[in-house]
């Protein structure tokens, strides 16, 4: 694999710029070679087996402090050279640590990885990108703090670059970036800034009340391309003393509307404040009576799996639902929850068993079988999603993920809408059954396609992403994440007024970085010198 020059700089400039960079960071901590280049290609690439198309940086950038972020940025301002910050780059399914733009140099901030605060009172901690999630976790276990953080699945990548793609876990804090309080930033001018109340020198209120005074900007940094974050504050979850996982189902197909509708008010009045996902218990069964009558209905309601559901005793619909904090309080939340779906007649509950925290920490099993979840659910990172999953075997895959608001009328038509979509482009297995219910009173619905050794295979799946977008829009349907690749697309969607939201972010773009050196086309956000040409 060949590094990529950035557009429109010489080998000499190029060079002339490693040099500069080099008297930044030291020698070792600029990245050239083609070895070096190949740890910073996206593992899960869908452009495998086609090489000339795929995003390939210049090198990368590995800076220890804000100051060395800051020194690189008016460099990188000098030469023109693109710079695509990441935490850690462990972003897989949604481009990794490479750039949209071949020739974009990688600014790597994993030497940054310093724990600057816990405050166990107040639940906060202030952190460095290159912070992990096992950095973190064993940070505060060697520290005895007796608070959690919130992990997505697999536990690995970074809490600043997780939470800037939107990344999601399991607890009250699993929106990651809704959970952020208080950033510093280097801009792309090179300037140093702190927002909300990191403003006000000497305020100790930086990471506890985010909003300080006048416009809060801090969200503008997610998933944009208008500042390289170098600090940020997180609120954390107090150590529950317990957990439970408890489990719903529903008998009948047409519930899903009474359903979706009481778990929706659970969500909002916060009864439920843990992610949860709809599932079907009765068309995933692993029963060969029942999967011979999932295969002849088509995957549709029909009267045998009716009869079916009600002589196993499978729910049409179900979930689990996870409880953690004192356990007369998830007593109580549980009797209320019971209360309220019992006016489903037929609805069946089961309560799981406690797992008692620091006693159980070791008694939590990996995976989500009977009683235990994910141990990313009680703070503890893992990768075990990686074993036994189709993630392992393959050379990864894609996400089509997109977000409908938590309604039986939207869940069964988008399953309708994505069926045909399906069929039309011939793609056989149609994979989804419900959704998964990380942000309020919404699903996710997520696709997942797998990249093969086979160039025309993936080339046909990124058309077929690419496709399944518009179809969505057509509907109503947006992404709330996607791989560089598919970044255009996705915001293009987006499009009310002719684009006006895109057309602000343009101008902000254009205002902040005019020579457009941060992540040129992230979020489909480019700079005026690239805008409206087709960019591979
Ligand atoms: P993780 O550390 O969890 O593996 P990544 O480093 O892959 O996450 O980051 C995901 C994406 O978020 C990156 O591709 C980049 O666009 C953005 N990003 C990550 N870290 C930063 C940062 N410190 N400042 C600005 N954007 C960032």
């Amino acid at each position: 694999m060949k590094r990529r020059l950035p557009p429109g700089v010489s080998a000499k400039q190029f060079q002339a710029a490693v040099r500069r960079l080099q008297d930044v960071v030291g020698s070792g901590w600029v990245l050239t070679d083609d070895l070096d280049i190949g740890t910073y290609l996206d593992a899960y690439t869908p452009f495998r087996g086609d090489e000339a198309d795929e995003y390939v940086p210049s090198g990368a950038v590995a800076p220890t402090e804000a100051r060395q972020v800051q020194q690189i940025v008016t460099i990188a301002n000098e030469y023109k050279i693109p710079l695509w910050p990441i935490s850690t780059g462990r972003n897989l399914g949604y481009g990794g640590s490479a750039p949209r733009m071949s020739g974009t140099m990688v600014l790597d901030l994993k030497r940054m990885d310093r724990v600057l605060e816990v405050d166990e009172a107040r639940a906060y901690a202030l952190v460095e990108p290159g912070v992990s999630y096992f950095d973190f976790y064993r940070y505060l276990r060697d520290h005895k703090l007796k608070v959690w953080l919130d992990c997505p699945d697999p536990g690995w990548g970074s809490l600043i670059g997780n939470a800037m793609d939107h990344g999601v876990g399991h607890t009250a804090f699993r929106d990651h970036f809704g959970a952020i309080c208080g950033m510093e930033v280097v801009l792309p001018n090179g300037e140093l800034m702190r927002t909300g109340s990191g403003a006000l020198p000497g305020s100790k209120a930086w990471n506890t009340f985010e909003y300080g005074y006048g416009p809060h900007v801090a969200p503008m940094f997610g998933q944009g391309n208008f500042g390289i974050v170098t600090k940020a504050g997180f609120y954390l979850l107090p150590e529950p003393e317990a957990a439970r996982s408890d489990h719903i189902s529903v008998p009948r197909h047409e519930d899903v509307h009474q359903f979706l509708d009481i778990m929706s008010t659970l969500v909002a009045d916060f009864t439920i404040d843990t992610s949860w996902s709809l599932t079907s218990p009765l068309l995933t069964s692993q029963d060969p009576e029942i999967k011979a009558a999932v295969m002849r209905s088509g995957g549709e309601p029909s009267a045998e799996l009716d009869r079916l559901g009600r002589e196993k005793g499978l729910g049409y619909w179900g979930t689990r639902v996870y409880f953690n904090g004192a356990p007369e309080v998830i007593d109580a939340k549980w009797e209320y929850v019971k209360r309220r779906v019992s006016a489903i007649p037929g609805a069946k509950f089961r309560a799981g068993n406690y797992f008692h925290f620091p006693k159980d920490y070791d008694n939590v099993k990996e995976g989500m079988d009977g009683d235990h979840f994910a141990k990313e659910a009680v703070d503890i990172p893992s990768l075990s999603i990686f074993t036994g999953t189709g993630a392992s075997r393959s050379h990864g895959h894609i996400f089509f993920s997109p977000i409908i608001a938590m309604s039986g009328e939207e869940l069964l038509r988008a399953r309708k809408v994505f069926k045909k979509a399906y069929k039309d482009l011939g793609i056989e297995h149609y994979n989804q059954v419900g959704g998964w219910a990380w942000f309020r009173c919404n699903l996710i619905l997520l696709y997942v396609q797998a990249i093969t050794d086979d160039a025309e295979h993936n080339a046909k799946i990124r058309k077929n992403v690419k496709h399944l977008v518009k179809v969505a829009a057509d509907n109503g349907w947006g992404e709330y994440r996607t791989a560089p690749v598919f970044m255009d697309d996705v915001m293009a969607a987006y499009s009310f007024n002719n684009h006006a939201l895109l057309r602000y972010h343009e101008t902000i773009k254009d205002a902040l970085d005019p020579n457009g050196i941060l992540a040129p086309g992230r979020s489909g956000i480019w700079p005026k010198h690239l805008r409206g040409r087709t960019m591979p």
